[in-house]
């Protein structure tokens, strides 16, 4: 083992949860990108989904405990729905570990006049870093501090509509505090430059997931995305208009047989109402440990394999353990 790889493994860090500090080996089926909390934000496009059913949503959050799932993390940031009091509670009642993100989402689930949008990289990076070290914004007057555990933020589709000042604070953050970044890509659009972007920020790729990379199904991109060393995120299995059966399925396989199975995180990505099982009469958040499990083991993927598909190539990530 080399000087580079001691020192990483020196900094290894445990996850930071809603409910505190759990070590990255116990998150167990962790689904790498969901949505279980959104509060309606007034001034917000009208297309912003709404996740505001307490009840229904402890009972979604047991069924995916009952299926296998363990642990989750949740990509909605602060400002644009987020609630961290109730993503603690959710977790206490429901038993499953979640995990809360700092950051920013698209500027049309914001209200118009919303702060993040002009302000400069300094204000951002102290908002990141205090939600990161200390509490959440909405949770600082609570006893128990509930912290974020990574760094969410998303790529508009053309590159000079992204706010560039709240990007260049999410690569302070990170290089500081080596979170790990979830990048929302427009279908996959800009991931190349956004790679090339933290990379000229010094942001080593272990600390990158690029999110929904399969709705650009392109296995010579995905593979050298791979080789460089950022993790990709699929989640289109239940969404009929990507082509799951043409595209993310055989990407998997394409992507496993050639060695890359540790470079990619699984996820539903059930911002919507509709996808969940309580609420609309969706796949609900169980059908990653149920039907996607059982989808891998059909197509006979090792179980080393599918446990990393599955939670461990996130966790590692989220420890910024390699
Ligand atoms: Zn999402």
């Amino acid at each position: 083992m080399n000087q580079t790889s001691d020192n990483l493994r020196e900094k290894a860090r445990s996850v930071q949860s809603v409910t505190g500090p759990v070590d990255h080996t116990s998150l167990g089926v962790t689904d790498a990108h969901n949505h279980i909390w959104i509060d309606a934000i007034p001034g917000a496009d009208p297309s912003a989904p709404v996740l505001n059913e307490y009840q229904k949503i402890v009972s979604e959050l047991k069924a995916y405990r009952s299926a296998g799932g363990n642990s989750l993390l949740d990509c909605q940031p602060g400002g644009c729905g987020r609630d961290g009091r109730k993503l603690a509670a959710l977790s206490i009642d429901s038993g499953v570990t979640i995990i809360a993100s700092t950051g920013f989402h698209r500027r049309k689930y914001y209200p118009p006049d919303h702060w993040l949008f002009t302000a400069s990289e300094n204000r951002v990076a102290d908002y990141l870093l205090t939600e990161l070290r200390d509490s959440l914004k909405e949770c600082r007057a609570e006893k128990e501090p509930v912290r974020a555990g990574f760094i969410k933020v998303a790529l508009e589709g053309e590159w000079n509509q992204t706010p560039q000042a709240a990007l260049e604070a999410a690569a302070g953050a990170a290089a500081e505090t080596g979170a790990l970044i979830e990048i929302h890509t427009e279908k996959g659009t800009l991931a190349e430059k956004v790679l090339i972007y933290f990379e000229d920020h010094h942001i080593p790729p272990w600390q990158l997931c690029l999110c929904h990379m399969d709705k650009r199904p392109d296995f010579g991109l995905h593979s050298e995305i791979a080789k460089y060393g950022a993790l990709l995120e699929y989640d289109t299995f239940f969404r009929p208009k990507y082509k799951p059966e043409e595209g993310v399925w055989p990407l998997i396989s394409q992507m496993v047989e050639s060695g890359f199975g540790t470079s990619i995180a699984l996820a539903t990505d059930m911002a919507e109402k509709e996808m969940y099982e309580t609420i609309g009469n969706g796949p609900g958040l169980a059908s990653l440990p149920r039907d996607i499990r059982a989808r891998l083991e059909e197509k006979q993927i090792a179980e080393k394999i599918i446990r990393g598909l599955l939670g461990e190539n996130i966790a590692r990530r989220l420890a910024g353990n390699l």
